[in-house]
């Protein structure tokens, strides 16, 4: 469907009960309802736009790239899909609204994006959001790609433990029977490293997916040392220098690491509890989650196993006001005043 006006007016309507095809955060479905929230006499476009100039989505100004010594930018409402955009009053030269933005060279309205990217904070399959939202499916998917690669990029920035600090680690499926019991039919195909950082409330994870080396496969010997190399470089790659690397029951011993019967000997039996088990309860629902990308072939779908568990464990991080926290990550990672680089 084109992006046209009756997609807003559609959405606006029912703002109130808005029943989606998804589950969401009720902070996110707040923040959501009045980004797409109508009132009084502006039109739905002004208002949204001007939601967005203050996230920091679209800029308040921009320059004009033919910077001629009377040009002023200013936005006008025009005859275009967004309703708006900016025009140069020396010299005439009109910009896109979405230049410089996020929304750039997207085949939707602005809200259908802000709807996909709704979506994508509560990991709503990307076909239903999709469908539901009226956005080609390609669109829906490249949104989602987008933010997946925005996400690891955060992700990524920050590193477990420190200086004094612990980090964890413990091998899925391999710690499933004392941990919490099976309940998927699924076949165990991969090893996930979970690593966790203790000081943080929630839990920071970094989940990496053990790659089936084929070498690794042949070596058939009963100390596998290309899994040690693995576990050892995640953790280096991992966590800050200084940390202390407590390796769990079923992770091998490896170089600079503590086991953990070691460590549980000096805590009390909360803390034990703690270090044991509580601490890998969420990491163990993305694990499980993770299954059903699976097709059973370890070589193809470690890739898109291990972005879904880094996207995912970046949404744990943010247990409040995702949707507003991603619409902000967006704006500093994309939008930029200047607009002389897009020409
Ligand atoms: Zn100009």
């Amino acid at each position: 469907m084109e992006a046209d006006s009756t997609t807003y007016e559609n959405n606006s309507k029912s703002s109130d009960d808005i029943c989606l095809p998804f589950s969401s955060n009720p902070e996110d479905l707040k923040f959501y309802k009045v980004l797409i929230s109508h009132i009084g006499n502006c039109s739905l476009e002004s208002q949204l736009i001007e939601k967005l100039q203050s996230l920091g989505l679209i800029p308040e100004k921009v320059t004009c790239p033919e910077n001629k010594p009377d040009c002023k930018v200013s936005l006008k409402s025009a005859r275009v899909v967004d309703r708006f955009q900016w025009l140069c009053k020396g010299c005439g030269k009109r910009l896109p609204i979405r230049t410089g933005t996020f929304f750039f060279r997207l085949q939707c309205s602005i809200l259908q994006a802000l709807q996909i990217i709704f979506a994508w904070c509560e990991d709503a399959d990307v076909y239903t959001a999709a469908q539901f939202f009226d956005v080609k499916p390609k669109v829906a998917c490249s949104i989602y790609d987008r933010l997946d690669e925005l996400a690891i990029e955060q992700l990524h920035k920050y590193k477990l433990g420190g200086e004094n600090a612990v980090v964890m680690s413990e091998m899925y499926p391999d710690c499933l029977n004392r941990l919490s019991p099976d309940t998927t039919d699924q076949a165990h195909v991969h090893q996930i490293l979970m690593m966790a950082d203790t000081k943080h409330i929630p839990t920071y994870y970094k989940l990496h997916v053990i790659q089936r080396d084929p070498k690794r496969l042949r070596s058939n010997t009963d100390k596998d040392e290309f899994l040690e190399e693995e576990i050892k470089a995640s953790l280096l790659r991992v966590a800050k220098p200084g940390s202390m690397l407590v390796t769990g029951n079923n992770v091998p011993l490896i170089d600079r690491t503590v086991p953990l019967q070691q460590v549980i000997a000096h805590c009390n039996v909360n803390m034990q509890h703690f270090l044991c088990s509580r601490i890998w309860r969420q990491a163990l629902v993305l694990c499980s989650a993770a299954r059903e990308l699976c097709s059973g072939a370890a070589d193809s779908c470690s890739a898109p196993l291990q972005r879904y568990l880094d996207t995912a464990s970046y949404r744990l991080r943010h247990p409040r006001h995702f949707y507003e926290h991603t619409l902000r990550a967006l704006a500093a990672d994309v939008t930029h005043p200047a607009l002389l680089d897009c020409f």
